[in-house]
């Protein structure tokens, strides 16, 4: 079943198309990871999927909720329930411990009462190896560990899909593994995922399925192995040649 549907969607900042016809879909627990040089359209298609970016034409649907140019706003909250993001600066609540930073959604946005929403940030922290480190505060914690936090406060809102636009990008090399460790056991644990990385290893690794974009339009969609082995498309090659 299909999570993620992009149906000839395209997206124009002034006059300037930065998304071309893209279509796709991402099925259910699928891992995708979305690779391309900067200015490719990357993250504006990431937005688009939870609408932090409107789009200018064709249709999107996140777990069955199709959004046209033109949704309502109602409709716009139901699909960022359904939709998890985590970006490349964390945006953690300086004022709130870990713990309440993971809780804060939830109890907030979802209702969720606190004792049940507290057990539940406590796995969660956990499942991302935070357990020792829930009640310090994002200023007492390491780039990694805070995008750690940011994670699991994404995953309590027990998002259909889970966005990452470059999660890695601004952590001290040293860290960078913590955090797509925990990315790998979310996807190995089938949670369906949309990935924006630079990291090729752990795209070719961990990804279903790699995307490869270049102004504005999917260029190639294929295996890892296929894509880094034998890349269909010149501008493919080109890129995998200035990553090596
Ligand atoms: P990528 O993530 O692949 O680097 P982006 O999606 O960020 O690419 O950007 C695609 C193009 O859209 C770029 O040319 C960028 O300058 C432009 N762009 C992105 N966001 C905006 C915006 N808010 N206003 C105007 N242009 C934008
Ligand atoms: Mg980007």
């Amino acid at each position: 079943m299909s999570i993620v549907t992009f149906r000839n969607v395209g997206k124009t900042f002034g006059s300037r198309p930065v998304l071309q016809d893209v279509s796709l879909d991402i099925e259910e627990g699928q891992v995708a990871a979305l690779i391309g040089p900067s200015g490719a359209g990357k993250s504006t298609l990431l937005r688009c999927v939870n609408q932090l970016e409107r789009h200018s034409a064709g249709e999107i649907s996140v777990d069955g909720l199709v959004i046209g140019t033109h949704t309502r706003s109602r409709d716009l909250t139901a699909l960022r329930r359904r939709v998890g993001m985590v970006f490349q600066s964390f945006n953690l609540w300086p004022h709130l411990s870990a713990l309440e930073n993971v809780m804060i959604g939830p109890t907030s946005i979802l209702k969720t009462p606190l004792s049940q929403a507290r057990r539940q940030a406590e796995h969660l922290l956990d499942q991302v190896g935070l357990a020792a480190h829930m009640a310090k505060y994002p200023g007492q914690l390491s780039g990694g560990q805070q995008q750690r936090v940011a994670i699991a406060r994404a995953l309590a809102m027990e998002p259909r899909v889970m966005l990452f636009d470059e999660a890695t990008s601004a952590l001290d090399p040293e860290m960078v593994q913590e955090v797509l460790g925990v990315m790998e056991r979310l996807a190995a644990a089938g949670t369906t995922m949309l990935v924006v990385t630079h990291e090729m290893s752990f795209a070719r690794r961990v990804a279903d399925r790699i995307i490869f974009m270049a102004d504005g339009q999917i260029v190639e969609d294929a295996m890892p192995e296929d894509f880094f082995s034998a890349p269909r498309e010149a501008r493919s090659r080109a890129f995998l040649e200035r990553a090596h």
